[in-house]
């Protein structure tokens, strides 16, 4: 028998959470963005699940590739824009739109020799400072680009760094706008938690959005709300059992470096899922996950391949048991993916980004 961890993703889940993200953002087109192999997911086998979307972003060629073998023939954005010189090439050839975010990229399109011109989103740094051209020169960036041949039309794009926290993004909002507002061209900016906070603003749903985490069912505003305030469903469950129990007495400790020390009696429960597996080592004693779909919490250090849980809420709990570390149990309970990253001091993204590929993955049907 295999090790019992298993990872089952929830393409109904998925599709719930996308048509979740379009209510949030009415009359807004939306871009499913699929970067990171779907956020760990598996782009093929999330896509079908995200077929309503009107596009999808990413930001790896081999993925849009994937994405244009499976039969998507709807317009895939790369989020970067090409790295080098000849990605332009399989860009004509795959019909991709793609951001251009500094001046080497208008450089090498200057230099491309297409028959098809290209459908290109020029980036704004409007405050994140990480890609993009700054407001001041937005401007002269899109005459560069309205000027070449092989450049069909062109769109405005930015992105947030505070959408999820108290400073906001009325200040990017601004800049953006202004620097765009008299330029003739589709806009977008929202990602997930400004599609969650600001969807209903005409300013800041425009043309496009870009939901990413939203379609995973994780609350990109997490902790101030959660998934459930939102309405977002797990796309992911992390499931696994019990190889072994072991009975505590008073003074006993557990695991690596002794962490954890029982006070009273206890049992405790040996989880197959470790760090090797994608499990965070930082989760201390405490981190919540379910046994047989009840709460309760882990004890003890996370090692390579193991980790251990208290069983006191669980008495009738022993070997096999179901224990599920982030998603939906058998008996329906739910342990949201951001209460485990809130342990290990992230965020869900980088829990699900991180599965091991040891780990088999299914599809629920
Ligand atoms: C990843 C990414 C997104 C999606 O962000 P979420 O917070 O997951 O919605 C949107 N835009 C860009 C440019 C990105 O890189």
């Amino acid at each position: 028998m295999p090790r019992p961890i298993l990872a089952t993703i929830h393409p109904a889940a998925v599709q719930h959470n996308l048509e979740r993200a379009r209510r949030a953002a009415p009359d807004a087109r939306l871009w499913a963005v699929v970067k990171a192999n779907a956020y760990g997911h598996g782009i093929e086998r999330v896509w079908e699940g995200l077929r309503s979307a009107d596009g999808f972003a990413l930001l790896d060629l081999a993925e849009a590739e994937l994405l244009r073998q499976l039969g998507w023939r709807g317009p895939i954005l790369l989020l970067e824009g090409v790295f080098e010189p000849r990605d332009l090439e399989l860009c004509s050839r795959l019909s991709l739109w793609h951001a251009v975010h500094c001046d080497a990229q208008i450089d090498w399109l200057a230099a491309h020799k297409t028959q098809v011109p290209h459908r290109v989103f020029l980036k704004m740094n409007s405050g994140m400072n990480r890609l993009g051209f700054t407001p001041d020169r937005y401007r002269s960036a899109w005459a560069r680009l309205n000027a070449l041949p092989q450049v069909d039309e062109i769109s405005f794009m930015t992105h947030f760094s505070d959408a999820d926290g108290p400073r906001g993004i009325a200040h990017q909002v601004q800049a953006f706008h202004r620097a765009t507002a008299d330029l003739p061209g589709e806009r977008c900016i929202a990602n997930s938690a400004a599609i969650l906070r600001h969807g209903g603003e005409g300013e800041v749903r425009l043309d496009w959005v870009r939901a990413g985490i939203v379609l995973y069912g994780s609350a990109p505003d997490h902790p101030e709300r959660s998934a459930a305030d939102w309405d977002l469903r797990p796309a992911m469950t992390l499931a696994s059992r019990l190889i072994g129990v072991q009975r505590l007495q008073p003074g006993d400790s557990v695991g690596y470096g002794s962490r954890f020390t029982a006070e009273a009696p206890m049992t405790i429960g040996v989880v197959a899922c470790g760090y090797a597996d994608g499990y965070p080592r930082h989760c201390d004693t405490g981190t919540p996950v379910l046994v047989d779909g009840v709460r309760t919490r882990t004890v003890g250090r996370v090692s390579m391949d193991m980790i251990t849980v208290d069983l006191t809420p669980v008495p009738q709990a022993g070997l096999g048991s179901e224990v599920t570390l982030w998603g939906r149990a058998a008996n329906g309970a739910v342990l949201p993916i951001d209460e485990v990253a809130q342990a290990a001091g992230t965020v869900g993204y980088e829990l699900m980004c991180a599965l091991a590929p040891r780990v088999p993955v299914v599809v629920e049907s």
